[in-house]
């Protein structure tokens, strides 16, 4: 899908005046035709042109799992038969309270994944590709469509490592955010990275003020190397120091993302050099128990292990979520649905 820059210079090209820009963008996204046929104030050789080149639906879905009043995961395949998915949480009353209207969805960027965290479903099956920015805005639109709901709040935090995708990335996001794109507000978007250091600090000087989350799950090399690969790279701290760039150069809070998997990275010990390093960024701590995962060895601690994690955060002015309610089948880490259908296709 195009930007509005691209779209006047495509015009250019094909000796269209500029203000089809406004035209097209108003078809695509406010008006959210299915082709390029629907736009009827066009020249219909233009319309025929644009629509070999760039088709305005690249996803088709699948199937929905779920229900309106619980999470929806949808399974979307791309034109090259691969799949993809996207899950849509509404307000949770207890965590926004009772009026809240959030909608919350929350999108892939890559189809699998390069960086083989341990513990994760979507690196299982290695990586195929990036997503282009289309397939990426393709999945708002589509979840919108599908569930009636209009999304409000955006996580990148699906399948792949959004930061690996950086083109498309930041053109999705200025797609999403731009009034004339979807306009949604920069502070509602939230990019999650395992922690690659030179794309964190060039995303801090894009000008919208979107939100980054980090998958730290370990406080320390020793412990983070153990389940994420990409430490070796990149180690805490190195990413603490891009962190704090991150800081000079935006006013959200990071959010550091921290799954608990017994006798791995959750010991009162873990709890207080984590509640050191997020107080060194100002960041808050979001702790999720783990999410089971076929065919993986990890295992989620109790409900009191994880409480009693929390406190030791709490103890020392951290700010941390804790969400104890099981992670539903289908809430489970994002990947598990695709890999399933990948290989139940070829078998
Ligand atoms: N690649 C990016 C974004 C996608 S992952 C990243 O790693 O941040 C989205 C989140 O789901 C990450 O925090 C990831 O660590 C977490 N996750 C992956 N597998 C999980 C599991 N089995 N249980 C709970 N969370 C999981
Ligand atoms: Fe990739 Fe993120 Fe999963 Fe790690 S946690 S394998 S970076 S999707």
């Amino acid at each position: 899908m195009l930007t509005k820059t691209q779209l006047i210079k495509l015009l250019g090209e094909h000796q269209q005046p500029t203000y089809r820009a406004a035209q097209i963008l108003d078809w695509i996204y406010q008006k959210r035709v299915q082709s390029w046929e629907e736009m009827s104030n066009l020249p219909p050789a233009l319309r025929q042109a644009l629509a070999a080149e760039y088709p305005l639906r690249p996803l088709t879905h699948t199937l929905t799992k779920g229900s309106a009043d619980t999470t929806r995961k949808f399974l979307l395949q791309l034109p090259d038969e691969r799949y993809i998915e996207t899950v849509l949480i509404p307000a949770s009353p207890a965590l926004y309270g009772e009026k809240s209207d959030r909608h919350t969805l929350c999108v892939s960027s890559q189809v699998g994944c390069a960086y083989g965290c341990k513990f994760c479903a979507s690196g299982l099956d290695g990586f195929t590709r990036n997503l282009k920015a289309s397939e990426i805005i393709s999945q708002i639109i589509l979840a919108e469509e599908l569930s009636g709901e209009k999304v409000n709040n955006l996580v990148f935090m699906g399948m792949g490592e959004p930061l690996a995708n950086f083109t498309n990335l930041t053109q999705a996001l200025e797609i999403i955010t731009s009034d004339w794109g979807l306009h949604i507000g920069a502070r509602r978007i939230t990019v999650s990275t395992s922690g690659l250091v030179p794309q964190i600090k060039k995303l801090a000087l894009l000008p919208q003020q979107i939100r980054l989350a980090i998958s730290l799950h370990g406080p320390d090399d020793e412990t983070r190397e153990k389940i994420m690969p990409v430490n070796q790279k990149y180690p805490v701290a190195e990413l603490f120091e891009a962190l704090r760039i991150w800081n000079a150069n935006k006013k959200q809070k990071i959010t550091l993302e921290y799954i608990l998997i017994d006798g791995i990275n959750a010991t009162p010990q873990h709890a207080e050099i984590l509640a050191k390093r997020a107080r060194s960024i100002n960041a808050k701590v979001n702790l999720i128990p783990y999410n089971t995962v076929e065919g993986l060895p990890w295992v989620r601690p109790s409900d009191d292990h994880c409480k009693r994690f929390r406190n030791i955060l709490t103890k020392h002015q951290v700010s941390a979520t804790l969400r104890l309610e099981k992670g539903h089948d289908i809430d489970a880490a994002c990947g598990q649905l695709r890999l399933k259908k990948e290989k139940e296709n070829r078998s």
